[in-house]
């Protein structure tokens, strides 16, 4: 017997829940790619781009996905053999380093584990060993552990010590999701991909990147045609915005996921982020009243990404659970990413619950009577009380 019949949830940190609004705007014929309507509607696309990452800077679309704007950031903001100071909260960061060290960055990692954010006093100690270094690297809210870093406070950091170095934010995660300020946070690059907060299918990246960023790229020569940001950005043709054919559909898409933060109001997509990210910490933090196994994976609620949450719930539960859900209930959970290797049996201890981008709180509260009642067929024990714990937090915040 399964309940799975019916519309499957998929609860997992990206490709996140597409609105059908999205869907519906995206299934029509091929536009006319030379003039008239795309290229008036790319043109109200980039400012709306602007707003959502909180910049007046440039914004360069590529056909692609985070991989894809990682390696477009290394380009643009390195010659071969510059030094990048990665600041790795997991396995996001691990990547994003990776991805430089591959094109020939000289990368200083620091690595704060997989259960703390970025503590200032280590990158104060990094930025004073490398004054040379020409780029931080950071992510928001690293998707596989959840830890959100503070953004604000790295850049506040760069300048007590007098840092000349450009601050790029990886906020695939978090774009849509978690509050982010990218000129008043003193962050010089932004990166995001479209699958996640943003409700597109996968296949679009963005980078946003300040004045000051463009002209540091100039002479770098890591820059080849394809991912160089600036005729991206600062464009003369319409297919220079997309070096070749436009990503039309991907494009309708995001209009109309765009118009509905719009709608919504950018302030109150993150509380509602916020809020059913601790609906979500409400039920974990009953579940492991008196059950030690079960936990969440960042300790402070300011260091806790609002799109996804990361947890243990102990080997193998978590495999169970997922499996459970995803066959007998139809919601589909994030498996424990980066924490464990998959071939160690602690890999099954670990999953993820996703509450990123067209979510709302009857998908959230369901997810999560769903994964207790997977927990009571499946005898993993657990604490009384999370789904009245959960509803409280959203009869409180609506
Ligand atoms: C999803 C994600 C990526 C990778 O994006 P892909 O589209 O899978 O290449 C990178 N960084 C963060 C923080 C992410 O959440």
């Amino acid at each position: 017997m399964s309940l799975a019949y019916g519309r499957p949830y998929l609860a997992i940190p990206g490709p996140s829940t597409m609105p059908d609004r999205v869907l519906q705007a995206m299934h029509r014929g091929a536009p006319n790619i030379y003039q008239g309507q795309l290229h008036e509607m790319v043109a109200g696309i980039l400012p709306d781009l602007r707003a959502v990452a909180g910049t007046a800077g440039n914004v360069a679309i590529y056909i692609g996905n985070g991989h894809a704007v990682w390696e477009a950031a290394n380009l643009n903001l390195f010659s071969r053999g510059d030094k990048a100071i990665v600041l790795v909260t997991g396995r996001f960061g691990l990547g994003w380093a990776t991805a430089a060290a591959a094109v020939g960055v000289n990368v200083v990692s620091v690595d704060f584990g997989l259960r703390s954010p970025v503590t200032m006093d280590r990158v104060e100690e990094a930025l004073r060993a490398h004054p040379d270094a020409k780029a931080v690297l950071v992510t928001h809210v690293d998707t596989a552990t959840s830890v959100r870093n503070d953004v604000a406070a790295v850049r506040a950091v760069m300048d007590t010590v007098g840092h000349d170095a450009l601050l790029a934010v990886d906020c695939i995660a978090s774009m849509g999701c978690d509050e982010f300020r990218m000129d008043e946070w003193g962050a010089d690059v932004a990166i995001a991909a479209s699958q996640k907060g943003l409700m597109v299918p996968p296949g679009l990246g963005f980078i946003w990147f300040s004045e000051k960023a463009h002209e540091r790229s100039l002479g770098n020569d890591l820059r080849t045609p394809h991912w160089d940001w600036t005729p991206r950005a600062k464009v003369g043709y319409f297919h220079d915005h997309f070096n070749g054919t436009a990503p039309t559909h991907h494009l309708y898409g995001l209009r109309e996921s765009l118009n509905m933060i719009a709608e919504e109001g950018l302030e109150a997509v993150w509380k509602r982020h916020d809020t059913l990210a601790r609906t979500v910490w409400a039920a974990f933090d009953a579940w492991s009243a008196g059950n030690p196994q079960i936990g969440l994976n960042i300790e402070d609620e300011a260091h806790r990404g609002r799109a996804v949450t990361a947890a243990r719930l102990g080997a193998p539960h978590a495999t169970r659970l997922r499996e459970w859900t995803e066959g007998k209930a139809g919601v589909t959970l994030g498996i424990g990413l980066g924490m464990a290797d998959p071939t160690d049996p602690a890999y099954h201890g670990f999953l993820r619950v996703a509450h990123m981008g067209h979510v709302n709180a009857h998908m959230t509260l369901g997810a999560l009577a769903v994964m207790e009642a997977g927990m009571i067929a499946l005898d993993i024990p657990h604490g009384p009380g999370a789904l009245a714990a959960a509803a409280a937090v959203v009869a409180q915040g609506a």
